[in-house]
């Protein structure tokens, strides 16, 4: 009985330090996640990027390059150009 009760502490134990371990591994920068949000999210390709969180990865470090997506228009544009500080080019 007493068997049952370690390997469940055990088991306890071990849950809780991976989603600690997990958590510090994937740690995503959060401007990363506001501006993948800010992205149409179709993943489709056009950019250049196999998806929108990889071209979101580019768009911190270069944010011009937010131009690349085609989709992205209209409204959403000008949230993603007043997000990263970008003047509307007339
Ligand atoms: S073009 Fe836009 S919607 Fe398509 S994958 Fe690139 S960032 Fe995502």
């Amino acid at each position: 009985m007493i068997g049952i009760f370690i390997l469940t502490a055990l088991a306890f134990v071990l849950s809780f330090v991976l989603v600690v371990v997990d958590a510090r591994l994937n740690k995503v920068d959060g401007r990363l996640r506001e501006i993948e949000s800010l992205l149409p999210g179709y993943n489709c390709g056009s950019c250049g990027f196999s998806w929108c969180r990889a071209m979101s990865e580019e768009i911190l470090k270069n944010k011009d390059i937010y131009i690349k997506c085609r989709p992205l228009r209209g409204k959403a544009k000008k949230e993603m150009e007043d997000y990263l500080g970008i003047e509307e080019v007339k």
